[in-house]
């Protein structure tokens, strides 16, 4: 008999990591304030009614060739390395609920659904704690210089990636497998077996997604953050998450209680399940 398989997806920025993947280093390296970055970015979505990740992608790309920084492959991923994390994140918290899991004989797989570049999460310190990471992504030349934008992951689009995991279909390249009709208690991981955490803007049709779908949906906030923490409040009010936590990923915070006790749960009804079948 398979076990079953537990799904917890995350958004990256401002969830696992605070502010955005462009702020650690390559914004400084540019020599530019962040929130001139941005302003530039929005400014110039707005002005074209352009995809604001397209335009980010390539104002990293121009904001490099003007201030003559390497910006190839390796440049990203060195910039991946150095992104921070909340507290407890790269201490343990993966393996701890995969171990958890374990226990209860689920397996709980790690996702990340992020706006953010895909080489700089896979080069992060936690990088290698994921079964996948869906992301935006540069097409490169033969020289790993970024010419072209191959993928951008939007606050629309993220949900797709829900799907794909739910249906088993982790392969982009396929087109067909996520369009397959499967019934969803045949699915690999029915929404019932997912967890979504983020931290607002961008995640609330995820959020919906999962928690409507019979999933656990969390939005975080840093803790002390009083701005962040009336963000959070607002998606509990219009019930697009079940708990509200500050982003501290250590043993035995509020955040770990609110997971664990997921994962209890769902546990408990694949046994339930099991048991019925007979
Ligand atoms: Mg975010």
């Amino acid at each position: 008999m398979t076990r079953p398989t537990l799904a917890i997806a995350y958004d990256f920025d401002g969830t696992l990591s605070p502010g955005s993947m462009q702020e650690h280093s390559f914004i400084p390296e540019i020599g530019e304030e962040k929130a001139a970055f941005w302003a530039r970015v929005n400014g110039e979505a707005a002005r074209l009614g352009a995809d604001n990740i397209l335009i980010y992608m390539h104002e990293m790309v121009k904001a490099a060739q003007r201030e003559e920084k390497r910006f190839r492959r390796e440049d990203i991923e060195r910039h991946g390395q150095r992104i921070g994390f909340f507290p407890g994140v790269a201490d343990g918290w993966f393996k701890r609920l995969r171990d958890h899991g374990d226990g209860l004989g689920v397996n709980v797989q790690h996702f990340i659904i992020s706006s953010g570049l895909k080489e700089m999460v896979r080069a992060s310190r936690i990088g290698h704690e994921f079964d996948a990471i869906f992301a935006s992504e540069f097409k490169y030349n033969a020289d790993d210089v970024p010419v072209w934008a191959a993928s951008a992951v939007n606050y629309t689009n993220k949900t797709q990636f829900l799907f794909r995991i739910n249906k088993g279909a982790l392969d982009l390249a396929d087109h067909s497998a996520v369009n397959r009709y499967i019934p969803e208690d045949e699915r690999p991981v029915p929404f019932r077996n997912m967890i979504y955490i983020g931290d607002g803007d961008t995640d609330v049709p995820c959020m919906r997604t999962v928690k409507e779908q019979g999933g656990v949906s969390i939005a975080v906030h840093p803790a002390g953050d009083a701005d962040g923490a009336a963000k959070t409040a607002g998606l509990k009010a219009e019930r697009r998450v079940h708990f509200t936590a500050d982003a501290d990923y250590s043993d035995g915070s509020a955040l770990d209680a609110y997971v664990r006790a997921a994962i209890d749960k769902m546990a408990a009804v694949e046994r339930l399940k099991a048991l019925e079948k007979g």
